[in-house]
């Protein structure tokens, strides 16, 4: 499937989840099973060599993160949301083009140096992958891509991550 058919499998939602938002809602993606499988065959042609793990980004993030990781026989880290994780975390609190958040860790599996790619359905502001690129250093790894679905461009994300030293990759623009 061409990046373009992908495109057009995603629905745009306006006025959510507040007015004049349009939001890009990937269920209509995930729920075609040639538009999965090809966005994930898309995302694993990004994947650096030397990657030895694929972190997701919750909750979008782990639905790609997770078929990525297998596709490749990688192991998965989830970034999670505040609360979730039943061991001692790190974790960081940041902007989102919404609201506050805080996302977490779990530290312990993460090998110290080892090459962890960043996947997220959507690139916004930047400010949640930033976020979770800053906690997967912090726990050792080195973090220097990032996937995406997604790219707002106008939002300025991938600039965003590039100043923090993370180089994004996304199939599909929207304007
Ligand atoms: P950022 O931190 O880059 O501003 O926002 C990106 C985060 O918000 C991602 O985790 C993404 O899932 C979510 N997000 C923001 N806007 C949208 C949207 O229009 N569609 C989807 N699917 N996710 C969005």
């Amino acid at each position: 499937m061409t990046l373009d058919q992908i495109k057009a499998l995603i629905r745009t939602v306006p006025d959510f989840p507040a007015p004049g938002i349009q939001f890009r809602d990937i269920t209509t993606l995930i729920a075609d099973g040639r538009g999965l499988a090809s966005a994930i065959d898309h995302l694993a042609e990004r994947v650096p060599q030397g990657t030895s793990a694929i972190a997701g980004i919750e909750a979008r993030g782990f639905i790609f993160g997770t078929a990525l990781a297998t596709k490749l026989g990688l192991g998965f880290v989830p970034v999670r949301k505040a609360g979730k994780l039943p061991v001692e975390t790190i974790g960081l609190d940041y902007t989102l083009e919404y609201a506050d958040a805080r996302i977490e860790i779990d530290p312990s599996l993460v090998s110290e140096g080892e090459r962890i790619v960043l996947v997220d359905d959507l690139i916004a502001t930047g400010g949640t992958a930033t976020a979770a690129a800053q906690l997967l250093r912090q726990a050792g790894a080195h973090c220097d891509t990032a996937l995406f679905v997604i790219d707002l461009p106008e939002l300025g994300g991938a600039d965003r991550l590039r100043a923090e030293g993370v180089e994004s990759h996304s199939l599909i623009e929207f304007a």
